[in-house]
């Protein structure tokens, strides 16, 4: 991990991004032709291209227990920007739902001090996978023939990526962690689902479908993504702009080049990249390998896309 944060560090220094970094939240994109127009809680931009690259766009799963608790605490998600596991106290009761590698990772490491009591809550038996999907879809190459068999943005292609990851799963030296912190009683487990959360007084009571309660200092949900295409900037977009969408607000993207297609069947100004560029690229798009051959077929639509703008001004 340490190796993986020096060398994105050494990029970030390579190419100073930092010089380049504006801190904001961008709240509407326009492809006006020419040019693309982005929208930012600072300033307005008018770029020459775009790339999106924006994850899940604070789209998570929530159990529908914690709707409404959510805005308050204790009851948290792992991924909202607020959570900060430091403040977790060091004799807390804490309550983590789900099974996954993420609650299993949160779990074992919440555990470590040995003054907290910690309970996982994992209603299906855990699923243990080295991966989150069959190597062959890491090359991009014949196997992602499968999903450009069918068209673009459509129901095929995302129940395709659906079927072949390998979702909610745990690698086997997380797995090892969690059995060992359980066989230390480190971590309880709890396998009914909760099925009424309250808050009382800066705690949360939770009463479970087998009629179990607990009453915790922080229960956190790590109940995963939801759809990449709900992010806040995807919704607006789907409403607002000229841009392709399909089933349940994929873009519409040139497999070629990412780029995102207008209405009118043009490749507008505007690339994807990450999960939400699954159809095209598969399971590992929203991994560092996806992100890089994403990298890879934007830079070689641009590159040839400046060519061409050259050869016009020479001309
Ligand atoms: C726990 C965990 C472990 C992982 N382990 C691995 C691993 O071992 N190997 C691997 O290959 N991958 C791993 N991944 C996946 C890896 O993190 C992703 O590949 C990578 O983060 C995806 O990069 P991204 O740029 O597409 O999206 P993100 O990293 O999600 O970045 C999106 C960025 O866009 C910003 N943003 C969103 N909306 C807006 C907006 N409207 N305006 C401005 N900014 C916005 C966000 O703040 C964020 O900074 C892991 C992920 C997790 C969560």
């Amino acid at each position: 991990m340490s190796l993986f944060f020096d060398h994105a560090e050494w990029i970030c220094d390579r190419y100073d991004l930092e010089s380049i970094r504006m801190d904001a939240r961008v709240t509407t994109i326009t492809d006006t032709g020419r040019n693309v127009e982005v929208d930012t809680t600072r300033d307005c931009i008018t770029t020459r291209w775009c790339l999106l690259a924006v994850g899940h766009g604070r789209s998570f799963t929530y159990p529908e227990w914690a709707t409404n608790l959510l805005s308050s605490n204790p009851v948290t998600h792992v991924w909202d920007p607020t959570f900060d596991p430091d403040a977790i106290g060091e004799t807390a009761s804490v309550g983590i739902v789900g099974g996954g590698i993420t609650a299993t990772q949160l779990a074992t490491t919440v555990a470590q001090l040995p003054g907290r009591d910690v309970v996982l809550f994992a209603r299906s038996p855990f699923r243990v996978e080295t991966l989150e999907a069959n190597t062959d879809w890491m090359h991009f190459s014949g196997v992602t023939e499968k999903l450009h068999a069918h068209p673009p943005a459509s129901r095929a292609r995302e129940e395709l990526v659906t079927e072949v990851r390998y979702d909610g799963t745990i690698p086997p030296y997380v797995f090892r962690r969690l059995q060992r912190a359980l066989e230390q009683g480190r971590i309880e487990l709890e396998r009914s689902e909760i099925a009424v959360a309250t808050e009382a007084g800066g705690t949360v009571v939770t009463t479970c479908q087998d009629g179990s309660a607990y009453c915790f200092d922080d229960l956190i949900c790590a109940t995963g993504f939801g759809s990449p295409y709900d992010g806040e900037l995807f919704r607006h977009l789907r409403q607002q702009s000229t841009l392709q969408t399909g089933y349940r607000g994929a873009p519409v993207l040139d497999d070629d080049t990412l780029r995102w297609m207008r209405q009118n069947g043009t490749p507008s100004r505007i690339a994807v990249s990450g999960v939400a560029a699954q159809q095209v690229l598969g399971p590992f798009a929203r991994n560092v390998i996806g992100a890089k051959r994403a990298g890879t077929l934007i830079t070689g639509f641009l590159e040839s896309e400046l060519d061409a703008e050259k050869q016009e001004v020479e001309l």
